[in-house]
């Protein structure tokens, strides 16, 4: 028990969220129950009214669900956490919880596709109107918001432009609005940018990303600050039902391990990649947190421990040059999702953020040329070595349309 207590995250990792059960298991046993017995009924009755700590029913709590838990809401710095059937189940009780009919949101333009699409869409439903802004700039956050705003929700760096918000500059701005700060920290996790520490109420997670790291599961979290929020959300989540199943929640907490490991590894060679292309003559731009080119390069400095393994670019060519690469990649794999092992390449306007709708994307700044790269964990050389045969390759069917015009 001892080593949980180590302040220094790569322990925190191996260490997080483990309690002590039967026979002594260095590792949380999997409960694959769904329902716990009483002792008597009286017991059942004190359980129900809260009198007593303990087990019910695997939607209210389940013991593998709350270890992985208690292990995220302890690298996140927050209170506790609550274990979600996916990235999006998560945000969408974040929502259901804290609004009401009639509350505005302010949500930045960079942000998973599905996301802005739930506010349009499922939560427009209920009189609840958002407005979306580039939320680099503060002072359009500022002018978004309005005498109803209940949350200013941001993903930093945002889905796939990683256009970074500062945190620190919106959850004050937040308060001083009596609204709650929710921060999506999917693609830095907690390894690289704690957003409670930087003074946000709520941060969710898509487990399914890095946290698990090992695209196996579809699962997501919410992590709360407070008490008061976590009681709010624990509420509606039991209601609502999107809960993670316990073997889901096992595999999440056994990809936590390595976490910190897998964090180095991914910046380490995002960062050599994000250079090789930034330096390659077909390459338009490159975005990626650990450039100097990065227009919130300062920013990334101040709030991130590292740079993270998500690089967006355009080539020269545009679409048809994106696409040239995408399909003569051998080793980069064509898929979406991101923060696996694996390497994954994928088209944002046609996948991932085709649901948007091409003007908000293009005001998101999610050109049609742009390619997203997830960089896994194998030999950074590998990735290189494929991605330059790949923009030879789209290069020389080019200068064939040329021959044959
Ligand atoms: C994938 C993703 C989500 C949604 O998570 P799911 O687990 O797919 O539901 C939300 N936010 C970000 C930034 C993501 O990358």
């Amino acid at each position: 028990m001892l080593l949980q207590n180590s302040k220094n995250l790569d322990s925190k990792c191996v260490h997080a969220g483990i309690g002590e059960y039967q026979y002594g298991p260095v590792v949380p046993p999997i409960y694959q129950t769904s329902t716990f017995k009483f002792e008597s009924a009286e017991h059942g009755a004190a359980l129900f009214k809260g009198e007593e700590e303990g087990y019910i029913y695997s939607r209210m709590k389940n013991p593998t669900v709350e270890a992985m838990e208690n292990a995220i809401a302890d690298l996140e710095n927050g209170y506790k956490a609550l274990g979600c059937g996916s990235g999006m189940a998560a945000i969408h009780t974040v929502f259901t919880s804290l609004l009401n009919a009639g509350d505005h949101v302010v949500c930045s333009k960079a942000v998973y596709g599905p996301t802005a699409t739930l506010l349009k869409t499922v939560i427009k439903k209920f009189n609840i109107e958002t407005t979306f802004v580039h939320a680099s700039d503060i002072n359009e956050v500022n002018n978004a918001i309005k005498e109803n705003t209940k949350i200013i929700y941001i993903e930093t760096p945002g889905n796939p432009t990683l256009e970074i918000t500062d945190i620190e500059d919106v959850a004050k701005l937040a308060h001083q609005n009596n609204a709650f700060m929710v921060v999506d920290n999917t693609f830095m996790s907690p390894a690289l940018q704690r957003p409670l520490e930087l003074g946000a109420d709520v941060v969710v997670h898509s487990l399914t990303k890095f946290l698990n790291g090992h695209a196996d599961v579809v699962a997501g979290v919410i992590v709360s600050k407070d008490k008061a929020l976590y009681t709010t959300m624990r509420k509606t989540l039991n209601q609502i039902g999107g809960v993670i199943d316990p073997f889901n929640a096992f595999l999440v907490h056994r990809g936590i391990k390595t976490l910190s490991l897998r964090m180095e590894k991914h910046s380490k060679s995002a960062q050599k990649i994000a250079e090789f292309l930034e330096n390659h003559p077909q390459v338009k731009w490159v975005r990626y947190p650990g450039l100097k080119s990065h227009p919130q390069y300062d920013t990334a400095q101040k709030q991130h421990h590292d740079a993270g393994g998500m690089i967006s670019f355009e080539l020269k060519g545009g679409l048809e040059a994106g696409r040239a690469v995408m399909n003569n990649v051998k080793f980069c794999q064509l898929a979406v999702s991101l923060g696996g092992v694996e390497t994954l390449i994928q088209h944002p306007a046609s996948m991932t953020h085709h649901s948007m709708g091409k003007e908000a994307r293009e005001a998101a700044g999610i050109t049609n040329g742009l390619v997203r790269l997830s960089v896994g964990i194998e030999n950074v050389n590998d990735i290189i070595d494929d991605l330059n045969n790949a923009l030879k390759i789209a290069s020389e069917l080019k200068s064939l349309e040329k021959s044959i015009a």
